[in-house]
């Protein structure tokens, strides 16, 4: 079916001070966006990813929806990306795509999504000497997109060729200052390196300290929504919430307070509410 206003000329006449003038239709804007969208590698769970429906139901959350709010508003004129930081599920990659999507639809940004381990494989898999794609056909659209999202950083162990690669990478958008955001269940723990449930543990000095240079620093905290029931609200993301600040406290006792902070857990679990998967509180030990 043929565009309304502009028959699908792409161009439609608009009225400036009295005097008409010929604009790109809304049509064409929408297909451009469109395009970009479907470029972006979004992966389907995370196609529906808006800010206007991330609840933000403490202080860190509602933090963090202002961070990202700035930036998808401000971008492109932003001097820094995000890294958000938290335990699996409180929505880092939600906040991340949304803002992805927003830029992509009102500002025209080519913009790329990928899971770290994802983006090495892909990487590795260009050496295979069957696969026609080449390493830079997989590496240019991620170091040139406006906007780009590395989700689940630390995820893989780092090694030499890891480092390299993803240093590479985030050395090139940090040059020409183009916004990256990143996320990553690790926490940053300060400059102790054999701390295995730190970032710098995992990522090494010198893409943290890059990190620090070119992002913003986000701490979330909060329920793993995959726990919450179909039905659930916000009430009981609270609750679970609450429940996992518990258990995470609980974790650094000695392992017969462990057992009964375990046993509580499941009780509360019996209510058909919270059911509450224990990950034994450390950031990464589920995902
Ligand atoms: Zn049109």
């Amino acid at each position: 079916m043929a565009c309304e206003i502009c028959d699908d000329t792409g161009w439609k006449t608009i009225e400036v001070d009295g005097a008409s003038r010929v604009a790109r239709c809304d049509c064409m804007r929408e297909s451009a966006a469109a395009r970009l969208l479907a470029e972006a590698r979004i992966p389907r769970r995370y196609q529906h990813c808006d800010l206007a429906n991330y609840i933000a139901y403490n202080e860190k959350l509602t933090k963090a929806l202002q961070h990202a709010t700035r930036l998808a508003e401000g971008f492109p004129v932003v001097d820094r990306g995000l890294l958000l930081l938290g335990p699996p599920g409180v929505g880092k990659t939600h906040l991340a795509v949304a803002i992805l999507r927003r830029v992509i639809a009102t500002r025209g940004a080519r913009g790329i999504f990928y899971d770290t381990r994802d983006l090495l494989r892909v990487i590795r898999s260009t050496y295979d000497p069957v696969n026609q794609t080449a390493e830079m056909d997989v590496l240019k659209p991620v170091m040139e997109a406006d906007m780009f999202v590395l989700d689940d950083l630390g995820a893989e162990k780092t090694s030499e060729w890891v480092e390299e690669t993803l240093n590479l990478i985030v050395n090139a958008r940090y040059s020409a200052q183009r916004t990256t955001i990143f996320t990553s269940n690790y926490e940053e723990r300060g400059d102790d390196i054999t701390d295995p449930d730190s970032l710098l543990f995992r990522i090494g000095y010198r893409m943290r300290s890059r990190l620090h240079e070119m992002c913003e620093l986000v701490d979330l905290d909060g329920a793993d929504y995959r726990e919450l029931p179909p039905n659930g609200g916000v009430d009981d993301l609270v609750t679970l919430w609450k429940l996992r600040s518990k258990a995470s406290r609980k974790a650094t006792l000695p392992s017969r307070a462990t057992g009964q902070a375990r046993a509580q857990i499941k009780e509360r679990g019996g209510d058909g509410k919270a059911d509450l998967k224990w990950s034994g509180g450390r950031a990464g030990s589920s995902s």
